[in-house]
């Protein structure tokens, strides 16, 4: 049986996996193969938090490969050097890949797949992330969507479930290929074991992802439109990171979910705002960069101190939502979204920092870290971005508060000095004049004045022409 080179990337795991089972159908045995070559993604180099959590999926994906009589190999990039050593080792004739959507990446694929195809190798990408491609979905002019609804109307109607794809039960055995490097040889793992607590949260991994789905069915699906937006609640699916590293796909999800069919659909949509992502990143990929909406371009952006950033990170601004949020991102690597919206509007708006400050941060420390879904929330909140929410809608994060965590508990969860006040003083205890010791006084920015400010700001860009 001839070898192909299964090359693992975002989608680590080994049920519904279309390279897999390409290589599988043309009759290959597959080689299993990571390449670690992180000066590939542009300017995007992978955060801490995703660095740890993919340590860990690929010890996961591994495991359940030697389950299975087989192995991943690990190499080093550049990743088309790495695979024409390891395919002229192995004597391969053939590699395969699911796509990635990032600008850097898909240029350097597209450069991979000429190259092998010229040495005389079958190079074949597949469709191991998306629902849709992004180039599949456009206007009746034949544009790309810039607004989510019709987007979806036209993307949801073009969804065909495919058939699920389940792993092999055994793979003949593969040997490891010469130069393969073990995984701690990586050093994706943080050496100061700041993640610790992470991992009381998750479960990276394939069976991790799973085990995440059914949790969620089990316990919240059925009152998802209702809870979705209440951070204090199990009320999302928290999926997003083991969707970035693949370890689940969409269509997985979609077919677990239809046993509800108005949740279901409902997060099915929600789904479709990750397809939404990677078409504008496809078809804008300058947009992690630069604001989709040049009028912003000559928007007065405060030139805020550092301190002023460290507070936002910190979770210090005396604004209890917003630290809640900052604070559970330190300690999970994850922000529920309503509170991702409210963070990044006080960044954006409040403190006016450019939303790019906001973007860097979240990369570094989001395990579901995603330059699709970062850049295209951090656009949609500054209101820079496609069907982006007004810059005029500058969230109050105390009104946001006391409507989506009413008794206070998320507030009280992550910033435990505040759990002796009332529900009704958590959200604003400046209003009451309580003092907490080791908590803010008061709001680093007054909140009605900041706001006055950014509209004001905004007169500024109004009447240059949109981009
Ligand atoms: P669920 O409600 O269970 O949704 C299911 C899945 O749908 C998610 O896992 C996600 O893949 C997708 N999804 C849901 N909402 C969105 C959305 N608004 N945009 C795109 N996809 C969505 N998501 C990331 O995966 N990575 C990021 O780096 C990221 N950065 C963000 C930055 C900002 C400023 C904002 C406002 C949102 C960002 N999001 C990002 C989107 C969203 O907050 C997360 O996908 C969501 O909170 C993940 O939690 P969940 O899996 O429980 O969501």
């Amino acid at each position: 049986m001839p070898n192909a080179l299964v090359w693992f990337r975002n989608d680590l795991r080994l049920n519904d996996q279309p390279a897999l089972q390409a290589a599988l159908r043309g009759g290959f045995n597959p080689i299993p193969l990571y390449i670690h070559a992180p000066e590939e993604e542009g300017a995007w180099l992978p955060g801490a938090a995703s660095d740890a959590w993919r340590h860990r999926s690929l010890l996961a994906l591994d495991a359940s490969l030697r389950a299975r009589g087989s192995r991943l190999s690990i190499l080093r990039g550049p990743s088309l050097e790495a695979l024409q050593r390891a395919a002229a080792e192995c004597g391969a004739e053939a590699v395969f890949w699911t796509r990635r959507y990032e600008p850097a990446i898909e240029l350097r694929d597209a450069g991979i797949k000429r190259a092998l195809r010229g040495a005389g190798l079958r190079a074949e990408s597949l469709n191991g992330s998306l629902m849709v491609e992004p180039w599949q979905v456009e206007s009746k002019q034949g544009d790309p969507y810039r607004v989510f609804t019709p987007y979806w109307r036209t993307a949801s109607a073009q969804l065909r479930m495919p058939a699920s794809m389940p792993a092999p039960e055994r793979f003949p055995d593969a040997t490891p290929l010469a130069g393969a490097v073990g995984i701690d040889d990586l050093r994706l793992a943080p050496s100061v074991h700041w993640d610790e607590g992470f991992w009381r949260h998750w479960i990276p991994g394939e069976a991790g992802a799973h085990a995440a789905l059914a949790r969620f069915i089990e316990q919240a699906l059925a009152d998802y439109v209702q809870a979705r937006d209440f951070p204090a609640d199990f009320g999302t699916s928290r999926l997003s990171p083991h969707l970035h590293f693949g370890e689940i796909s969409p269509w997985q999800i979609a077919r677990s979910i239809r046993q509800l069919p108005e949740s279901g659909d409902v997060y099915l949509r929600q789904l479709g705002w990750r397809e939404f992502a990677n078409h504008v990143l496809h078809h804008f990929p300058e947009t992690p960069e630069s604001n989709f909406n040049h009028r912003f371009d000559g928007f007065p952006w405060a030139d805020v101190p550092d301190t002023t950033l460290d507070a936002w990170r910190h979770g210090r601004t005396g604004v209890p939502i917003v630290d809640a949020g900052m604070r559970e991102l330190w300690a999970t690597g994850w922000m529920h979204n309503r509170v991702r919206m409210i963070v990044a509007s006080f960044l954006t708006k409040n403190l006016r920092v450019h939303w790019k400050h906001g973007a860097a941060w979240f990369w570094d420390t989001l395990v579901d870290a995603n330059l699709a879904n970062n850049t295209l929330g951090w656009q949609w909140v500054a209101g820079t971005g496609v069907d982006a929410a007004p810059y005029i809608r500058v969230f109050n994060p105390v009104l946001q508060s006391q409507r989506f965590d009413p008794a206070g508990e998320y507030i009280a969860r992550w910033i435990p000095e505040l759990a002796g006040l009332s529900a009704k003083e958590r959200h604003a205890p400046w209003i009451s004049g309580r003092r907490v010791a080791g908590y803010p006084a008061a709001p680093i920015v007054d909140l009605a004045t900041s706001r006055l400010e950014a509209l004001k700001a905004f007169e500024q860009v109004r009447a240059a022409k949109s981009g």
